[in-house]
């Protein structure tokens, strides 16, 4: 063997070569087209169409309106309310259905934080259910455990852009007269049995943040078939309270509105893109399908599979299950040196491979230590059996997912295709080849594999970057 060849095989963890120098594409959304779509409204001087007030400009001017007649068409709903933020969307989502103070949401615990918080605006108190450790997305029969007679609604999440079991949620929110919110932030065309996710049952939308499949910098899509529901948003993405009188609304509640209305530089910026979605969802599916066939042989890396018919996955990112057992080395450690044999990221589109994506959410000192709102701690001191709620260890299967059992890259993404797929499943493959040596290279007090090692003890290895 010659020097280079031994060179290359040591492996970069330990000062070798990388199996790839050349960085990661980064994406450009921003081309021609939308620079030009933007300049038109820059130059009609009517930046924001929307008029707080009872008369034509109430639901927005021509862009955002615009927009939102190509958003129905587009994902198929008879109702598109666009919004600043789908932060904000997901707020007008819970105040439309009805949610009041001391009403119990279900939720996911593995998700962007706003999927719950959401909730609390109005007072309602989301109470956790377990995910499935395969899909990332709520475990039906942990929702079902979770139901009193005090659930409201679940809000479900289509995390990564795999479709969440959408008729075993939409069964139980009918056994129990519940409704259902879909965070489809990450999941722009997901399918679930043939239909596009989003307004399934009620209501539900998608993001239009910097980091999402399209961007307007940031905004929001609420999508429904409910006349109502979509009315009520779009009253509270107003100042509805302003208007109550005029438009002579029915009922006083869950009508104190907000700004959330988009501009209509926005606008004609999301529709110049809304069209470059489906090459890159089918983009995202060929590089998938590229890793799923070259990982199929490594035992203890597993990809996420559809299981559903007539349902796909829209990949915000590419999720896989690690065994740590398997590969005989801590997650952490395999994340480490996979991402030193390929090129530093430039930021959160090009990173190769981090373990686990964020602390499950019940975790944090919001719930932990039931801050709210005001002294009293609002709308947590409504919650009956309120020490229960949020009790770490009471999601197994997320805490793992989150500390040991799963690992997401971004690499899929439509800007790559088959030799970045190709450079990382072989830098994936070289780690697994030199587990042993990788492992004795440790301080023996971290050389078992049953560790769950800290950052910190991770920075400490290896004089990589
Ligand atoms: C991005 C995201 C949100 C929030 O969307 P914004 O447009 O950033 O407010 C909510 N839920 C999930 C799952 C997300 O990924």
């Amino acid at each position: 063997m010659n020097i280079q060849k031994s060179k290359h095989q040591t492996p970069a963890i330990l000062g070798g070569e990388r199996v790839r120098l050349l960085p990661f594409h980064k994406r450009k959304l921003m081309n021609k087209p939308q620079v030009d779509a933007v300049l038109k409204v820059m130059e009609s001087e009517s930046l924001s169409g929307f008029l707080g007030a009872v008369g034509p400009f109430f639901n927005g001017g021509i862009e955002v309106q615009t927009f939102e007649k190509l958003c129905q068409d587009f994902f198929g709903y008879k109702h598109a309310v666009t919004v600043n933020s789908w932060t904000s969307g997901l707020q007008a989502c819970v105040g439309a259905v009805g949610i009041e103070p001391g009403d119990e949401v279900i939720c996911s615990p593995y998700t962007m934080s706003a999927s719950a918080t959401c909730a609390l605006f109005y007072g309602g108190i989301p109470v956790f259910a377990d995910v499935e450790k395969e899909t990332g997305c709520l475990d039906p029969e942990s929702v079902r455990s979770c139901i009193t007679p005090r659930t409201k609604a679940i809000i479900v999440v289509h995390i990564f852009g795999y479709p969440a079991n959408m008729s075993a949620l939409i069964k139980i929110a009918d056994d129990n007269g519940l409704k259902i919110i879909e965070d489809a932030a990450q999941a722009p065309m997901t399918r679930f049995e043939g239909k596009l996710v989003g307004g399934l049952r009620d209501v539900g939308g998608f993001s239009l943040n910097f980091h999402k499949h399209i961007h307007t910098g940031e905004g929001g899509i609420i999508v429904t078939n409910n006349d109502e529901l979509a009315e009520r948003c779009r009253y509270i993405r107003n100042h509805g309270e302003n208007v109550i009188e005029q438009f002579a609304y029915p009922e006083p509640f869950g009508l104190i509105g907000g700004n959330y209305r988009l501009t209509e530089l926005q606008a004609a910026l999301g529709s110049s893109l809304i069209n470059t979605l489906p090459a890159s969802i089918e983009k995202r599916n060929r590089n998938a399908a590229l890793l799923d066939k070259l990982f199929a042989g490594i035992h203890g890396i597993t990809p996420q599979k559809i299981t559903h018919p007539q349902s796909v996955h829209s990949y915000y990112c590419y999720p896989m299950l690690y065994d740590e057992q398997a590969i005989g080395l801590p997650r952490a450690l395999f994340v480490k040196a996979v991402c030193a044999e390929l090129p530093p990221a430039e930021n959160w589109e090009t990173v190769p491979l981090i373990g686990g994506y964020v602390k499950p959410l019940y975790w944090s000192d919001l719930y932990q230590k039931r801050l709210g709102i005001g002294k009293q701690q609002f709308p947590f001191n409504l919650a009956v059996n309120g020490d229960e709620l949020y009790q770490k260890g009471s999601c197994p299967v997320v805490e793992s997912l989150y500390l040991k059992d799963q690992m997401l890259s971004m690499l899929t993404l439509e800007v790559n295709g088959e030799q970045e797929m190709q450079d990382f499943y072989n830098a994936c493959e070289k780690v697994i080849h030199h587990a042993d040596i990788i492992r004795t290279a440790l301080p023996t007090e971290m050389n078992n594999t049953q560790v769950t090692l800290s950052h910190d003890a991770i920075n400490k290895i290896g004089k990589h970057e």
